[in-house]
C-alpha cells in the first residue's frame, strides 16, 4: 500500500519535472533565437533535430513546395520561415514557422509574408544542387 503511494508520488513528481523541463527548453530556445536567430535556426538546421524534423515535414507536406504546390526534392528543399526572421525573431526556432519550399520560391517570397503564386511558375524542378543558409 505504502509502495503504491510512494510510485505515484514519485510518478507525478517525474511528470511535473518532465513539464518543468519542456518549459524550460522552450524558454531557452526563445531566448537564444532573440539574441542571434539566424545562428540559432543554422545551427537548428544542421543538427539531427532539424534534419529529423525536415524529413518528417516533407512527408507531411506531401512532398511539395508549401509556396506553389509542385514536388520538391527533399535534398533541394529550403526550410522556409512564414514570418521571416527578420521582422519575428523569437519565431525563428518555432516549428509551426517553418516550412519547406524551391530555393527559387523562398527568393521570390524574400522576407514578405505573402506570396505571388504567378512568380513561381519557373520553379516545378529544384533549380540548386544544395540547401543554401536559405
Ligand atoms: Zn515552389
Amino acid at each position: 500500500m505504502e509502495q503504491e503511494n510512494l510510485a505515484e508520488k514519485l510518478f507525478k513528481l517525474n511528470s511535473s519535472i518532465n513539464d518543468w523541463l519542456t518549459d524550460t527548453k522552450v524558454l531557452v530556445n526563445e531566448i537564444k533565437a532573440r539574441q542571434d536567430p539566424r545562428r540559432q535556426f543554422n545551427l537548428w538546421r544542421n543538427s539531427s533535430e532539424g534534419k529529423d524534423w525536415k524529413r518528417r515535414q516533407h512527408s507531411k507536406q506531401e512532398r511539395k513546395c508549401a509556396l506553389c504546390g509542385d514536388y520538391v526534392h527533399i535534398r533541394y528543399a529550403h526550410i522556409d520561415h512564414i514570418k521571416p526572421i527578420a521582422k519575428y525573431p523569437a519565431l525563428a526556432l518555432a516549428l509551426d514557422n517553418l516550412q519547406l519550399v524551391h530555393p527559387r520560391c523562398n527568393l521570390t517570397k524574400g522576407t514578405t509574408t505573402t506570396f505571388a503564386i504567378e512568380t513561381s511558375t519557373h520553379c516545378a524542378r529544384p533549380l540548386e544542387k544544395r540547401d543554401s543558409n536559405d
